[in-house]
């Protein structure tokens, strides 16, 4: 499993890799506006910082139910269902370093990883 104490390995190639279920933590809160959630943690493929923004209404977030999970509102299936919504997604590098060989129309700016995350934290 990636180390979260690593720095930032800018030096490894852009390469698109789904890696699974990490175990890192990763954090959900409420954008400012509260039209969204903002998920940060650190990317288990270059262990850069990466921040994704998921807006309300988005399909595949379940962003209605996501926001009462982060407000801490016990309503419908509680918060284990509600986390679910991001624990679904597939999460992509975002540390904003593009890495070498990224392609120039890569849609994030990252190294190319992506992978889906066991736990959110909302503290
Ligand atoms: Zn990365
Ligand atoms: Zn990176």
């Amino acid at each position: 499993m990636p180390d979260a104490t690593a720095p930032h390995a800018f030096d490894i190639v852009y390469a698109e890799q789904h890696l699974g279920t990490v175990t890192t933590r990763f954090t959900g809160r409420p954008t400012p506006d509260g039209r969204g959630v903002v998920l940060e943690g650190v990317c288990p493929g270059c262990q850069g910082r990466t921040r994704t923004e998921y807006r309300c209404g988005v399909p595949g977030a379940g962003t209605k139910g996501l926001m009462s999970w982060l407000k801490g509102e016990q309503a419908g299936p509680g918060p284990a269902g509600d986390a679910a919504a991001l624990l679904e997604e597939w999460h992509y590098c975002e540390c904003g370093h593009p890495h070498r060989l990224m392609p120039p129309d890569a849609v994030f700016v990252g190294c190319g990883a992506s992978w889906r995350v066991a736990a959110v934290d909302t503290a």
